[in-house]
């Protein structure tokens, strides 16, 4: 194998930097050829900045493919910006019989998690549930994909760039974090449930020929409830839109329009708690 110095020359800042702590945290630092073959957006720069750093040695059972590097550097920033970047993300490579070889490693930075929002605990707590479940979350991270909206159940389809629209929009309804816990949650349910990537809800019809959701009833619950949590509200779906009840007692109905590109466009309308005059 190539040393760092081989690899990347001399003199190289993060990257190798990171590298001499291999000892100290030990196999999950092992190179990953996916990152060799796109260095760029390395996260090493938190762990040469901080190096007091540890590694939950459990499961590791969130296991990705990314549709190209740029869908990769995009879910990995995702992550560590809801984490405040208390933690960062590095990939496993795997041996996976359906193709999902990236496996998600999260490695803490000590002292950075006690300023985690609650919001941004929940999103954690529920994500390494997740990484720590018995069943294994499988996800193929895509961008502006024509033919998944925001998450696809059947697929195990993420669309990063769909999700990140949810803070674009604006504070208040669904953030982004919270519609990416929403669909990871619902995929880990969805593998319990022993379905793989291919199978579930669309593909089963009644005697009536209606969809039969019942396959998919449970996980997309178990995904909204996370999903509330990582948002700090409370979602109630609608036939045209959903309407979400906020911590401060204002209201957001909020739009879902996917557009010809394979994006969405994500619309809020928050009011207010009306004011009651006191008597
Ligand atoms: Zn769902």
């Amino acid at each position: 194998m190539e040393s760092d110095n081989e690899l990347k020359g001399e003199g190289n800042s993060y990257d190798y930097g990171a590298r001499m702590l291999d000892p100290r945290i030990g196999r999950w630092f092992a190179p990953d050829p996916l990152e060799r073959d796109y260095p760029s957006l390395s996260t090493y720069g938190y762990v040469a900045n901080s190096p007091i750093i540890f590694t939950d040695p459990d499961g590791q059972k969130i296991r990705l493919k990314f549709k190209s590097p740029e869908a990769r550097d995009a879910y990995i920033q995702l992550v560590e910006s809801t984490l405040n970047c208390s933690y960062i993300v590095t990939l496993k490579t795997v041996e996976d019989d359906l193709g999902y070889s990236s496996e998600i490693v999260l490695t803490k930075i000590d002292g950075i998690e006690a300023n985690l929002s609650e919001k941004q605990k929940a999103f954690l707590k529920d994500y390494k549930g997740a990484i720590d479940a018995e069943a294994t979350v499988r996800q193929e991270i895509v961008r502006n994909d024509k033919g998944t909206t925001v998450g696809d159940f059947r697929t195990n389809k993420l669309d990063i760039e769909d999700v990140k629209k949810f803070d674009e929009a604006g504070e208040f309804g669904a953030s982004s974090a919270g519609s990416l816990i929403h669909e990871t949650i619902e995929q880990l349910e969805k593998c319990q449930a022993g379905f793989c990537p291919g199978e579930g809800l669309a593909e089963k019809y009644d005697a009536n020929g209606k969809v039969d959701l019942t396959n998919y009833k449970g996980p997309h619950s178990a995904g909204i409830k996370a999903e509330d949590r990582a948002n700090g509200n409370t979602r109630t779906e609608g036939q045209k839109f959903d309407t979400f009840t906020e911590k401060d007692g204002s209201t957001t109905k909020q739009l879902v329009v996917p557009t010809a590109n394979g994006s969405i466009n994500v619309i809020k309308k928050n009011t207010p708690k009306p004011i009651t005059p006191k008597k």
